[in-house]
């Protein structure tokens, strides 16, 4: 620590010319093996980047392993993690069901064989198998969508975000659009309605007031210059107090009176009534429809359970104006898409099935009961694996939806909650397990609030591998 700068830059070159030259190195038997399977180039920028490690380590003045064992094995350590892939699977214990940073819906396994069956061959993507001719992509899961929802025509882009660009694109482009100041929303960072329309080429008309919009709101708003009168769930946030909204049917009753379309944007757009297991009701596409609204977007990967994809449902010549749109080519879903959700879709046509078959489903219904006797079974082992360091508890905790779904509802839940036994740098030995569990093979992902570590067992279904990876549990040293 006293040391003079001077003695301390000699020391850490002292040390790291003890590394071998590179061009030494490589000669070594086992390297050679690894030059044989992986070639030389990637194994020489691998030795390079540990190398380079090596000599960082020193000049800060650490101890540096330079034995030709100890650099082996950082070689094979760092081709392996250069060569394990980017996208991998995560145990997900934040209590958010539909986490939109890991990847929203998980999949139907039909969803996932259907991908498998018919991705590795060719297929009709765009090919209409009874006429020999050109086919359209859309066709594929029009039907079941008209079917499911009651609309007239359907189609389908990357996301719903796009849905909403396209729509706006193709019924507003040059022309105003009117919607409600208590419905211009901000979802996930990038996605603003006012941006949205402006990108699209509308003009947006605000009208009402944050708390309070009236159907007089809309109707003075209306001139020959509107396109659009859109509605937009508010997702991911609740106005409450003294409020007033317009609902679907009377704004449509407006929007017809003055002959432009209705448009309403649903975000997470459930296609059942999910209080059927006790979860809050979401608006349905199929109600809006029903309502006399014209056009409905909605995601494919929130409550609909299935691939990231944005769905368009309603009136035939409207959803045509759409597909024709330039755009549209621009943000159309590749076959993989196609797939899943076409998979995804066809178990709607089984809604007593759902909560088995349908994982989104089956996690949110989940009876909190099962998530209280699944902390008691890993009660022990935790303790074990975490020490005398930390003190678990069982405890109710609350799961919420996710991805802007239902925002102020939770559900009842049970997990851990875990805190440092001492007072002293309780919070950084918080961020060390938090970091440890991430450092698993297959990262655990809790939530820290309220001066604890909170693992909510909701979305643990393979309860056997969180407990065999925890026995490589390693807590570093707290800073
Ligand atoms: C989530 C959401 C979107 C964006 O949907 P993505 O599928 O994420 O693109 C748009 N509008 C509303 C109301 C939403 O909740």
């Amino acid at each position: 620590m006293t040391q003079p700068v001077e003695s301390v830059v000699h020391r850490s070159q002292a040390k790291a010319t003890r590394l071998p030259s590179v061009d030494r190195f490589l000669k070594h038997t086992q390297l050679a093996a690894l030059i044989a399977q992986h070639g030389h180039r990637f194994v020489v920028e691998a030795a390079r980047a540990v190398f380079a490690l090596r000599r960082e380590a020193a000049a800060a003045g650490g101890d540096v392993d330079v034995s030709d064992e100890g650099l082996v094995a950082s070689v094979q350590e760092h081709i392996a993690q250069r060569l394990a892939p980017r996208l991998r699977r995560l145990i997900n214990l934040t209590g958010t069901v539909l986490h939109t940073n890991m990847g929203r819906a998980l999949l139907a396994p039909e969803a996932i064989a259907h991908i498998g069956r018919t991705m590795a061959a060719p297929n009709n993507l765009e090919y209409d198998v009874d006429s020999g001719e050109r086919g359209d992509r859309d066709t594929l899961v029009e039907n079941l969508l008209c079917e499911l929802t009651g609309a007239e025509a359907a189609t389908v882009v990357n996301n719903n975000a796009a849905a909403v660009l396209l729509t706006i694109a193709a019924l507003a482009a040059g022309r105003e659009v009117i919607v409600s100041r208590g419905e211009l929303v901000e979802i996930g960072g990038a996605f603003r309605m006012p941006d949205v329309m402006a990108s699209a080429g509308a003009r947006m008309v605000e009208v009402g007031t944050t708390n309070r919009t009236h159907p007089r709101d809309y109707q003075q708003a209306i001139n020959a210059d509107t396109a659009l009168l859109m509605k937009v769930h508010t997702s991911n946030y609740a106005i409450e107090g003294f409020t007033a909204a317009v609902s679907e049917s009377e704004m449509a009753k407006i929007a017809r009176a003055a002959g432009v379309p209705a448009a309403s944007d649903l975000g997470s757009g459930s296609l059942i009534d999910l209080s059927t297991w006790g979860l809050p009701r979401e608006p349905l596409p199929q109600d809006m429809l029903r309502k006399g609204i014209d056009v409905v977007t909605f995601s494919g990967d929130k409550l609909l359970g299935g691939p990231q994809a944005g769905l368009i449902v309603g009136k035939r010549e409207l959803v045509q104006k759409i597909k024709k749109h330039p755009l549209k080519r621009a943000l159309r879903v590749s076959k993989l898409v196609l797939a899943a959700l076409e998979a995804t879709l066809a178990i709607y046509r089984h809604p007593e099935q759902l909560t088995q078959r349908l994982p989104t489903l089956r996690l949110l219904a989940r009876d909190p009961g099962e998530m209280l006797a699944m902390a008691q079974r890993l009660e022990a082992t935790m303790r074990s694996a975490l020490g005398t360091r930390y003190v678990i508890e069982i405890v109710s905790l609350k799961s919420q939806i996710g991805s802007g779904s239902l925002p102020v509802d939770r559900l009842p839940s049970a997990g851990f909650a875990i805190r440092a036994a001492g007072e002293k740098r309780a919070g950084s030995a918080l961020n060390a397990l938090a970091e440890a569990l991430r450092k698993l093979p297959v990262p655990v992902v809790g939530r820290i609030a309220d001066g604890a570590l909170l693992l909510d067992l909701r979305c643990l279904e393979d309860e056997a591998e969180f407990i065999s990876q925890l026995g490589e549990l390693r807590i570093g040293e707290i800073a």
